[in-house]
């Protein structure tokens, strides 16, 4: 059986990873297996920043926002020769398996670590962008789109008492989910996603016939990886309609942090505990996700080839929904 085992956050830092990180370490441990935290991500493994984990160093973290074992981008884990680094550490403290909590980017790393050193490997998703397939669920996109939701609202109040258009921007990199979800949560008049090519013309006369209609209120969420993009959008508007006041607002960084929400906190500890089972059970290469409600097995392989896609249904709802 599996004796030890290593832990690591890597890429963006996500709402929910430390429950998960808790669940890792505590899974491990009453299943007899010792355990390893990684500070820094890949770098840490490069650097030998590993250290035995016992059970009350994660406690109290559950409810926290970040990663506790800090995250980190590697450009020297892109190389062999940084790979090699990292094999040759884990294999110094006696690692036998590792678990990966991170977006497709650390994913990428793992199948390349893994191919070179057959280190067996669990990865567990962990981003905000939700744009991993093989799994209905990522650590931390619950919170940001409460995030988010939170901050639309807000600026609604001030859109409707001076009868503003906002353009609102959220996160997502190139992935459209944060901006679908928060904007029929707030009802948005419009949400615009990488995955569509914006229409210009077509949001021009929605405004249009609205203001016809003396709907005068107006959100428009754009994620950040759109095409046409929250700025531009916002001149083309004034341009278009000088007689509103139209403002552009981007959300940034709030919606990574925080505290998980109840449902980020179980289903990131969910994956935590599954992952160290399927590494008991002698699983590697895969991603643990949710399906349905159920843990779900995806090869890393697959998950990396391809994003998440976006639902048609959901988007056509939008616009009705806000009519
Ligand atoms: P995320 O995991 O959130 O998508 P990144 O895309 O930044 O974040 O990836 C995290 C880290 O994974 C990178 O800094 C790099 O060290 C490693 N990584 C990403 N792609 C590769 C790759 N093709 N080969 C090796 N390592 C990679």
């Amino acid at each position: 059986m599996i004796q030890k085992i290593a832990v690591l956050t890597s890429g963006g830092d996500a709402p929910g990873m430390n429950a998960a990180i808790r669940a890792v370490v505590r899974t491990a441990i009453y299943h007899g297996i010792a355990v390893m935290g990684v500070r820094y991500g890949y770098q840490g493994l490069i650097d030998d920043d590993i250290f035995p984990m016992e059970s009350r160093d994660v406690a109290n973290i559950i409810q926290m926002g970040g990663t506790m074992l800090k995250t980190a981008r590697s450009k020297d884990f892109m190389t062999e020769e940084g790979r090699s680094k990292a094999a040759a550490n884990l294999k110094k403290h006696g690692v036998e398996g590792l678990v990966v909590i991170g977006g497709d980017g650390s994913f990428r790393g793992a199948c390349a670590l893994h191919a070179e050193h057959q280190m067996p490997i669990i990865g567990i998703p962990g981003t905000i962008d939700k744009d991993i397939s093989g799994t209905d669920y990522t650590i931390g996109f619950d919170t940001a789109v409460n995030t988010a939701i939170e901050a639309i609202d807000k600026i609604r109040d001030t859109a409707a008492a001076h009868d503003r258009l906002f353009i609102i921007e959220v996160m997502g990199r190139d992935a459209g989910y944060i901006a679908l979800n928060s904007g029929i949560a707030t009802g948005a008049e419009s949400v615009l996603v990488p995955e569509r090519i914006t229409n210009v013309e077509r949001v021009a006369a929605m405004i249009d016939y609205d203001q016809k209609r003396r709907k005068n209120v107006h959100i428009i969420v754009v994620a950040e990886g759109d095409d046409f993009g929250a700025e531009p959008l916002t001149h083309v508007l004034q341009h278009k309609f000088p007689a509103m006041e139209i403002r552009h607002t981007v959300l940034g960084h709030i919606q990574r942090g925080g505290s998980p929400t109840y449902y980020d906190r179980v289903q990131a500890s969910r994956l935590g505990y599954h992952a160290v089972l399927a590494l008991k059970e002698g699983k590697s290469q895969e991603m643990v996700g949710i399906v349905n409600n159920h843990i779900a097995f995806a090869h890393m392989d697959s998950v990396v080839k391809k994003h998440q896609p976006i639902d048609d249904d959901l988007l056509d709802m939008v616009r009705v929904l806000s009519s």
